[in-house]
């Protein structure tokens, strides 16, 4: 036997004990002529002492860091006692001990501090991976999994497995492909999800479906993404999207009980995507802290129940300001403004600072205007020149930004204005404390879009993907209207910018964790669908003819929802990086440091896959 207990698990009710543990060793340090060696495994570590006789055997056998040590011993109250750690009231007075294997010198100190660079800790994961942190992250995953099949159990659901070798059937993203050896020139595509194969087990009549599933995307890497990632895919018959909504607002909560014990209790907030968009400049808004958008040039609140209100309020504005005073205002498609709580005492040094992080290449914008709405009720702007106090009282007041408050303005492109002042939203969040990642606060973006326009293809493209349906009501309006668009420019004109998909987002904390739709389950909406998309009837039945066709035999009405577990696990940690919760994740150019891939085959494979390699 290797050992009697782990080195996590002895306290001061086993003082007396002789145990056996085994582990790494953490930590040599020698106080005169005994030594201490901390015991390092999985579960914990664990304090050993070698008394004057032991140390003289340790230094006829020396041990170094992350060797495989064994020792026997009987376990003592230590004196200097460390309650930081569960076995710190006691250490194992060793009587014998065997060296299990040597260890080479680590090429980086294992603990959570490391003095590894990424590039060296990705290479030698499997030792990054010894470190606590690391250790947490994937028992966190494992809960997470758990906690999630638990659920899905109980209500029901059974997990399929779906193929990993499928047909390149194009979700949005670009495709792996896999050469087959046994049909030459033919390739196998990698899933970007089981998206129609969860659709047909619908069609098969396997209700509740899911699977914790790999998906794979040959995406460019920017921001954190992995080209293999995990989704907790799901998929139910018979549903509405109320139903969905109901049921995975269910499996998150259990999963924020079981892991993180916490009790969210209150209703999931429900917004509309357009909601979203006007007042918080993005889908997916982290809705911990107010801090609207307000729009200076169109009301910006038309979509909300006070728009009567927002639209009194935005003539008073522009009877009593005119916005076309300042020159960069009067140009501008648009102008945006949020109001900053409690920041008017931001200093030059700040300001300065904070425009220059809006001019950054990603944010891209040419400047930024501030308004300090001071207590003393003035006003101190860097647009003092163009507006008199009262202009500037009267946009403090459409902002409502109070006394104390501090106006930030972008002018610009309506779109990249809207995203850089949501970003600058984020930043001011952040620095404020509004973004503190124990507190959460999950939210549900529906009614998004069910196209967008392509201005590079010109032509109609999924928001979501190909098989989302539009609301009920909207169906005639995709049945009856042709795709064409005559005048890109005039695109929203076109009846399709209207159509509204039965589609919902799960959000947490600013961040998308999943998303979903009610599907089409009918052949002609699903082939007008296609033709709204570009695609015509021949490459629609090549592509998806397999569902189509099944769609002839009986389809259900059905819908259902996919988590990426990466990153809910990530924000569970609260980390940004999911890397930190895949054990072997690729970097950011998509390549395995430690594997060294992906790499050149040898000509043999290559020639029995009929793949002739150009000159690269
Ligand atoms: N397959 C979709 C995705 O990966 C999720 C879904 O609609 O269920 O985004």
């Amino acid at each position: 036997m290797y050992r009697t207990h782990t080195c996590g698990e002895l306290s001061i009710k086993h003082t007396g004990t002789k145990v056996t543990l085994a582990g790494w060793v953490q930590t040599i340090r020698k106080f005169g002529s005994i030594t201490f060696v901390d015991l390092r495994d999985r579960y914990g570590l664990t304090q050993l002492l070698f008394n004057e006789a032991m140390s003289v055997k340790l230094e006829a056998n020396p041990l170094g860091r992350e060797y495989v040590l064994q020792a026997t011993g009987t376990v003592t109250e230590r004196t200097n006692k460390n309650l930081n750690i569960p076995t710190g009231e006691v250490e194992i007075t060793v009587e014998s001990f065997l060296v299990l294997n040597k260890s080479a010198v680590p090429p980086f100190t294992i603990q959570n501090d490391t003095d590894g660079g990424d590039d060296l800790l990705m290479k030698y994961r499997y030792l990054d991976l010894r470190r606590p942190e690391l250790k947490e992250n994937l028992l966190l995953r494992y809960n997470v999994s758990r906690a999630t099949r638990s659920y899905l159990h109980q209500q029901g659901f059974i997990d399929i497995e779906t193929p990993f070798l499928i047909k390149s059937t194009p979700e949005g993203a670009r495709d792996f492909v896999v050469p087959s050896r046994m049909n030459p020139g033919h390739f196998y595509a990698l899933p970007q999800s089981p998206q129609t194969f969860k659709q047909l087990l619908m069609i098969s009549g396997y209700d509740r479906y899911y699977q914790i599933v790999k998906c794979f995307r040959d995406e460019d890497l920017r921001a954190d993404r992995q080209p293999e990632f995990t989704q907790i895919d799901c998929e139910m018959s018979f549903v509405e999207q109320e139903d969905v909504l109901q049921m995975f607002e269910g499996l998150i909560k259990y999963i924020f009980k079981e892991v993180k014990g916490i009790d969210y209790t209150e209703a999931v907030e429900r917004i509309s995507w357009e909601y979203a968009m006007w007042n918080f400049g993005n889908d997916k808004p982290d809705t911990r802290f107010d801090m609207r958008l307000l729009n200076l040039k169109v009301p910006g609140y038309v979509f909300s129940e006070s728009l009567n209100e927002v639209k009194d309020e935005f003539n008073k504005l522009h009877t009593s300001v005119s916005l076309e005073e300042f020159p960069v205002f009067a140009n501008a498609e648009t102008v945006i403004a949020i109001s900053v709580p409690g920041a008017s005492e931001y200093t030059r040094k700040q300001l300065d600072e904070l425009t220059e992080w809006v001019k950054r290449p990603q944010i891209g914008m040419q400047g930024l205007v501030y308004i300090k709405s001071n207590e003393d009720g003035s006003f101190k702007s860097s647009i003092d020149k163009f507006f008199k106090q009262e202009a500037l009282q009267a946009i403090a007041s459409y902002t409502n930004a109070n006394k104390g408050d501090l106006l930030l303005i972008l002018a610009g492109k309506e779109e990249k204005t809207r995203k850089a002042i949501s970003e600058l939203r984020l930043l001011m969040g952040e620095r404020l404390g509004f973004r503190n990642k124990n507190n959460f606060k999950l939210l549900w973006v529906l009614d998004f879009p069910l196209f967008e326009y392509s201005q590079d293809d010109n032509r109609w493209v999924a928001r979501h993907h190909p098989f989302t349906s539009p609301k009920p009501a909207q169906v005639e309006a995709i049945i009856n209207n042709d795709p064409v668009i005559e005048d890109p420019a005039a695109y929203l004109k076109h009846a399709y910018a209207n159509v509204k998909a039965n589609a919902y987002d799960m959000v947490l904390n600013g961040n998308e964790i999943g998303g979903g739709s009610i599907r089409i389950h009918q052949r002609e909406i699903q082939e007008k669908m296609f033709s709204a998309l570009g695609m015509n009837e021949e490459e629609a039945k090549e592509k998806f003819g397999f569902l189509l066709e099944a769609f002839e035999y009986g389809a259900p009405p059905h819908g259902g929802i996919a988590f990426g577990l990466d990153r809910l696990c990530a924000i569970f940690g609260g980390s940004e990086s999911i890397r930190d919760f895949i054990a072997f994740p690729k970097n950011n150019s998509g390549r395995d440091t430690m594997l060294d891939a992906p790499a050149s085959i040898d000509k043999k494979q290559l020639s029995e896959l009929n793949i002739r390699l150009t000159d690269l």
